[in-house]
């Protein structure tokens, strides 16, 4: 039975743990050169609080101990979903079974770029850590473009070593995927006390990158000056190979609810995957995925029925020293009410949100009293009939 898994993030590790773990043949293909790392520690590499080789999702000897042939600088450059065959530098190899799980990438506007010399960056790989981490001027200024959780932990590690910051936000109050107006405007209060200049409602029209620094020009006709500039504004499934390869695709790879793609034995977990119309970016739920692909394709190799994916509903958290937050569910809208709750210490917050009567979110800036309570009773809104 031999497995091939194209991707070698946090989905394909797991994918390829339990599939040779059930007796598999499994060849891991990675087009980074580097051991499969743990991405949301990318951030502190990025700010110099943490060395690349602390990163590892397993240790080195660990793929060989567990018979995982990991082939690294192996970028798989077409796939073919109905013969389930690959081709990596130029070479063609054929699985009984495949697992995709190739992740997403940064949404870039035309004024990032990763070639050498920019000062405009997105931080999503190892090489984009190294390349801010080389930017990093004591003393300097950092200016961050989007205020989501990534953006949010890059501003405060840029204060942590005593860069001066601005966050900078297109939608009018941070976080707003997850959060309402009352608990962003906490959370940008706290932030604002730790010394992030927070700027709502503003947009980038142009950079000028410089030998030294870079101008960041904001569509309110202001100018930034810059050692570098961080951009993240949002990720996409990275779903080219499965649309050249003949698989079904809408955002992101189309799945049935045992993770199958519309291809026969080939299954897809993680970022690249959209289930039940949602794609999404976690940690947990690509692990989670992972396991499951790797379990699926096993037992479909071997005539049996798979598993169904039960999405997970799990808090997105963030603690930083007395920098605290919490969401979970839905961040509110039309049609559903805020419920503000006491908190335990000033100038935290906590509201849950509701859903006639049902609770559907929970959100915390500065404290989490409560949280695992209410995360026990929060229902998943629109759940699809099975
Ligand atoms: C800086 C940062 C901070 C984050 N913080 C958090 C957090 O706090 N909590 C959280 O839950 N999530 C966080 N995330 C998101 C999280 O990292 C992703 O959701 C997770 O990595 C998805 O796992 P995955 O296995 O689907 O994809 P990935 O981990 O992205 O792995 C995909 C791998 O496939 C490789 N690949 C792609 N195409 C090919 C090909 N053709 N051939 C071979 N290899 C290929 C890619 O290079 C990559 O190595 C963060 C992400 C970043 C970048």
């Amino acid at each position: 039975m031999k497995i091939g898994i194209i991707g070698a993030g946090h989905a394909g590790v797991e994918a390829a743990r339990v599939a040779a773990a059930a007796g598999a043949e499994v060849t891991l293909f990675s087009n980074e050169s580097v051991l499969p790392y743990f991405r949301p520690r990318l951030v502190a590499l990025a700010f110099g609080q943490t060395a690349p080789d602390s990163l590892g999702i397993k240790p080195a000897g660990w793929y060989s101990d567990n018979h995982i042939d990991l082939i690294l600088d192996a970028e798989v450059s077409a796939l073919d979903a109905a013969t389930r065959t690959v081709t990596v530098h130029g070479a063609k190899r054929t699985f009984d079974g495949l697992i995709l799980t190739t992740g997403s990438k940064p949404v870039q506007p035309p004024f990032v770029s990763t070639l050498r010399g920019s000062r405009v960056l997105p931080l999503w790989d190892m090489a984009h850590a190294l390349m801010i981490r080389d930017k990093l001027v004591k003393a300097g200024h950092c200016a961050v473009v989007g205020g989501g959780i990534l953006g949010i932990e890059a501003a405060l590690r840029a204060r942590e070593i005593g860069m001066s910051v601005t966050l900078i936000e297109r939608v009018g109050r941070l976080m707003p995927s997850q959060f309402g107006a009352r608990a962003s405007d906490v959370l940008r209060k706290q932030l604002e006390d730790k010394g992030v200049e927070v700027r709502l409602a503003r947009s980038v029209t142009q950079a000028e990158t410089t030998e030294s620094h870079v101008d960041i020009h904001l569509d309110d006709g202001s100018v930034l000056s810059a050692a570098f500039c961080l951009v993240s504004i949002g990720t996409r499934p990275y779903a080219g190979l499965a649309s050249a390869g003949g698989i079904a695709l809408r955002r992101g790879v189309m799945v049935d609810p045992t993770l199958k793609t519309s291809a026969p034995n080939l299954y897809a977990a993680g970022d690249v995957i959209e289930f039940e119309g949602v794609s999404r970016s976690s940690v947990r739920e690509a692990t989670a995925q992972g396991k499951l692909a790797g379990e699926n394709v096993v037992a479909a190799l071997q005539g049996k029925e798979g598993t169904r994916f039960e999405p997970l509903l799990l808090p997105l958290t963030f603690k930083a020293g007395d920098f605290e937050l919490c969401a979970l569910g839905a961040p509110g809208g039309e049609g559903l009410e805020e419920q503000v709750l006491d908190v335990p210490v000033e100038s935290a917050f906590r509201a849950l949100i509701r859903h006639q009567g049902a609770l559907v979110g929970v959100q915390m800036v500065g404290t989490r009293a409560g949280l695992d309570d209410f995360a026990r009773q929060v229902v998943r809104m629109n759940k699809p009939a099975p």
